[in-house]
């Protein structure tokens, strides 16, 4: 039998067509359009016929057709339990998720599994993505294994690390078709590439896909939640991550609900020196979603450390995120922290090079939620380590050659 899912306008509830490649509701831009599924064979999950594969919680991913499912060799990797990073913090159960194993070496290959086997299901054989980096390196190979062209639009301000990244990528991985990338230098900064990529897409008919609003990414990084709910057999008190636009604490929520109905404690870190959703859970700023709202970014963590704030932000604050900074005082307490919480990780067994900036925010909040009394000792934490150590700090050199 076919599976069955839609989508549904969180604000109005209006249903929509499953078929139409819509980013929002009509009804207003915070209509977000999450996938459901009325009817799942929870006999069938996880379904032992596609073995490791992401591809055994079919039952809750929205693909009707398994012929459409592209394969991205995402492996699991089982939750790490660290004994040391418990008693250091006063806590019982801490673990690690460490998706920096993945083919591009972090979480996001999750996302791209999910929006190219969707578009290919819908009938795409092309589209369009703007980036800076991890997601858009992600997609790319995607695009080259599964044979759709994707319009990639890079900013000129990130062209230098895009390069890096995307010539590593293929060196590491080129035995795929890489002509099926067309890559645009486009814009200065991440939002004038994004204004590109998007009137391309209008102009040729195409699928943008970026951001916490192509709700088939929640869906493809949803299988990291379902990892970790296999490997606990329940969900845990905490869930803590490094937050940027959210899609990864979102679905891990998205996750815990469909399994168990229940949500975790869910902690999204930002680094002190760039952490407008921090800011404006505090009530500090307002009013400014979509906007540059911090001015001054004083943060290595660039992977999350983004000045403004998404407009995914009311959708995490209905989830109950519990929104906390680290690194107070900027680069210079950055530098001071890193090595000790990268110690922390190697003691516990995390190989090194293989946590990166984010996943030390992420180590810091729990520390700090932990002292705040937040965390209690006797909870369950699990802490997502979400790609490598990849930033040019000469600080941590000798981390990134070892
Ligand atoms: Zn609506």
């Amino acid at each position: 039998m076919a599976r069955r899912f839609y989508r549904q306008c969180v604000k109005c509830g209006k249903i929509h067509d499953v078929n139409k490649h819509i980013r929002n509701c009509d009804c207003s831009p915070e209509g977000l359009l999450p996938f459901y599924y009325p009817e799942v064979n929870w006999d069938n999950y996880p379904d032992p016929r596609y073995g490791d594969s992401v591809w055994r919680f079919h039952e809750i991913l929205p693909l009707f057709n398994m012929e459409n499912a592209i394969e991205l060799g995402i492996k699991k990797f089982p939750l790490i339990r660290c004994q040391i990073i418990a008693e250091e913090f006063g806590l019982s159960e801490v673990y690690v998720k460490l998706d920096s194993m993945q083919p591009t070496e972090t979480f996001k290959d999750r996302e791209a599994f999910m929006t190219l086997s969707r578009l290919k299901e819908m009938g795409y054989k092309e589209l369009v993505g703007a980036s800076t980096g991890d997601s858009g390196i992600s997609h790319c190979r995607g695009a080259a294994i599964s044979k759709m062209v994707l319009h990639m639009f890079v900013p000129n301000n990130a062209r230098q690390r895009w390069e890096e990244l995307y010539s590593r990528m293929i060196a590491s991985d080129g035995s795929y078709d890489y002509s099926f990338v067309q890559i645009h230098y486009s814009g200065t900064t991440f939002d004038e590439a994004i204004a590109n990529a998007y009137a391309f897409a209008n102009k040729m008919g195409l699928p943008l896909e970026y951001w916490f609003y192509n709700q088939m990414r929640i869906e493809g990084m949803k299988t990291l939640c379902l990892e970790v709910l296999e490997d606990l057999g329940r969900i845990p008190d905490w869930y803590v991550q490094g937050l940027g636009s959210g899609t990864g604490i979102f679905s891990f929520w998205k996750g815990c609900m469909e399994v168990f109905n229940k949500s975790p404690n869910l902690g999204g870190i930002q680094p002190a020196g760039c952490a407008p959703m921090v800011l404006a859970s505090r009530g500090l700023v307002e009013g400014t979603v979509g906007k540059r709202v911090v001015s001054n970014l004083d943060t290595y963590v660039i992977g999350i450390g983004i000045p403004k704030i998404f407009e995914s932000y009311p959708h995490l604050c209905r989830i109950g995120v519990k929104f906390e900074d680290v690194f107070e005082g900027g680069k210079k307490t950055e530098l001071k922290e890193f090595p000790r919480l990268l110690e922390l990780f190697h003691a516990d067994g995390i190989p090194r090079g293989k946590a990166g900036l984010e996943s030390l925010a992420a180590l810091a909040g729990v520390e700090k939620l932990a002292k705040k009394g937040m965390i209690r000792p006797d909870q369950t934490v699990v802490i997502g380590c979400t790609g490598r150590l990849r930033l040019d700090v000469p600080e941590l050199q000798a981390e990134m050659e070892g």
